[in-house]
C-alpha cells in the first residue's frame, strides 16, 4: 500500500529550520505549533495515508496544550509503532522539499541519513529531493516551505 503526505510552514526570521530532525543553519525558520519539522510532518501524514490512520492533526490536534513545542520525533515515533501495531512495515520513503533557502544540495545526504535513522530504514530506502519555486508564490519569497512525501508499506510477514 502507499500513502501521501503534505505540508507547508510558514518562514520567518529568527525561528529555527528543523528538517528531518536535524537542526539546519539558517536565518529564517518555521513558524509553528510544534517543532516545525515540516519533513517529519508530510512523512508522518504519508505514514498515516497508508493505513487508512486519518492524519497528523486528528492524532496530535493543535488545541491540546500537550502538542505545543511537541518534537516531530515523538510524533514520528507514534507513528511508527502505530503502523507496526497494524501489521505493516515501511518499505521506502520519497520526499520532495520546496523551498527557496538555504540551499539544501550539500546537505541533502544528511538529512537523508537522519531520516534514514529515525525510520529504521536503510539510506537506500529513503530519498531526499529538493527544489526551488523559481522565486514565484510565497515559497518563492522565501514565506513558505513545503513537503510532499510518498511512501510504501506492506505486511509484516513472519
Ligand atoms: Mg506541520
Amino acid at each position: 500500500m502507499v500513502g501521501f503526505g503534505y505540508d507547508l510552514h510558514r518562514l520567518v526570521e529568527g525561528e529555527s529550520l528543523i528538517l528531518g530532525g536535524l537542526n539546519i543553519e539558517s536565518s529564517i525558520g518555521t513558524l509553528a505549533h510544534s517543532d516545525g519539522d515540516v519533513l517529519l510532518h508530510a512523512i508522518i501524514d504519508a505514514i498515516l495515508g497508508s493505513i487508512g490512520e486519518g492524519d497528523i492533526g486528528e492524532h496530535f490536534p493543535d488545541t491540546d496544550i500537550k502538542n505545543k513545542n511537541i518534537d516531530s520525533k515523538i510524533m514520528l515515533s507514534y507513528t511508527l509503532n502505530l503502523l507496526k501495531a497494524k501489521g505493516f512495515e515501511l518499505v521506502n520513503v520519497d520526499n520532495t522539499i520546496v523551498l527557496e533557502k538555504p540551499k539544501l544540495s550539500p546537505i541533502k545526504e544528511e538529512i537523508r541519513s537522519s531520516v534514514a535513522q529515525l525510520l529504521g530504514l536503510p539510506n537506500k530506502r529513503v530519498n531526499i529531493k529538493a527544489t526551488t519555486n523559481e522565486k514565484q508564490d510565497s515559497i518563492g519569497k522565501s514565506e513558505s516551505i513545503v513537503v510532499y512525501s510518498i511512501c510504501q508499506v506492506k505486511e509484516i510477514t513472519n
